[in-house]
């Protein structure tokens, strides 16, 4: 296994895919960083390149590298639920590319629950686009098996770390409004999210720009 991460940490350098799993589906990683790599991801899955993706990082001393802004629901909230399914929406900073949240500047944080993601986001020392691997409207894919017949050889790597756990995508929650929304439900519910900052969250979809998805 050692080999195989080593392997990689320089694919995701080289600007390469490399598909891992995490708690909920796997993933297929880019380093955050890269437009060039990024765009690989959205060839890969023939994804539009409206769709944001979610950067996967070590940690909250990461997400805050990261995040323009830490507020205090971020605070409480990596705290209570990373490593795990919720997805934080936060500004972005200038060093995460904007082909990754489609050019809006904010960006989707979050710590993924599973021995291997972390293992190879710590070796990598840096952000990890990835979205579920598989090709756009298709099912999220939770072995690697699943992994190789959906994409072929438009991934560079897959890392096998068994069958996901949980299978379901994680939440997307909205912090940079007024109110925290969230844009995806997922594995935490609305209602443990309440119970942690101690306010309201709404979950009512917004009318956004056809062509801008919220989420
Ligand atoms: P996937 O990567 O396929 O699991 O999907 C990621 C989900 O997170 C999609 O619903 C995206 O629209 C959403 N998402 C990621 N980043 C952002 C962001 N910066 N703003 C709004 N939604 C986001
Ligand atoms: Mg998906």
């Amino acid at each position: 296994m050692k080999e195989l991460l080593d392997q990689a940490v320089q694919l995701l350098r080289a600007g390469r895919l490399v598909a891992f799993a995490t708690e909920t589906v796997y993933g297929l990683g880019a380093d955050a960083r890269s437009a060039e790599a990024v765009e690989r991801i959205f060839l890969a899955k023939g994804r539009p390149s409206t769709n944001p993706l979610i950067v996967h990082v070590s940690g909250v001393a990461m997400a805050k590298v990261y995040a323009r802004v830490w507020s205090n629901d971020a605070r409480l909230l990596g705290r209570a639920f990373w490593p795990g399914p919720l997805t934080l929406v936060v500004p972005r900073h200038k060093s995460i590319c904007k082909t990754v949240s489609a050019g809006r500047d904010t960006v989707g944080l979050r710590v993924p629950n599973h021995p291997m993601a972390l293992e190879l986001i710590y070796r990598f020392d840096g952000p990890i686009a990835a979205p579920s691997a598989n090709r756009s409207t298709h099912v999220s894919p939770t072995t690697a098996q699943h992994v190789r017949d959906e994409l072929g050889s438009a991934v560079d790597l897959v890392l096998d770390g068994g069958a996901c756990a949980v299978g379901i995508e994680s939440t997307v929650l909205d912090l940079t409004g007024a109110q925290p929304r969230i844009l995806r439900p997922g594995a935490v519910t609305r209602e443990q999210i309440e119970r942690v900052i101690g306010r309201a969250v709404s979950s009512e979809p917004v009318r956004t720009d056809v062509n801008v998805p919220a989420s």
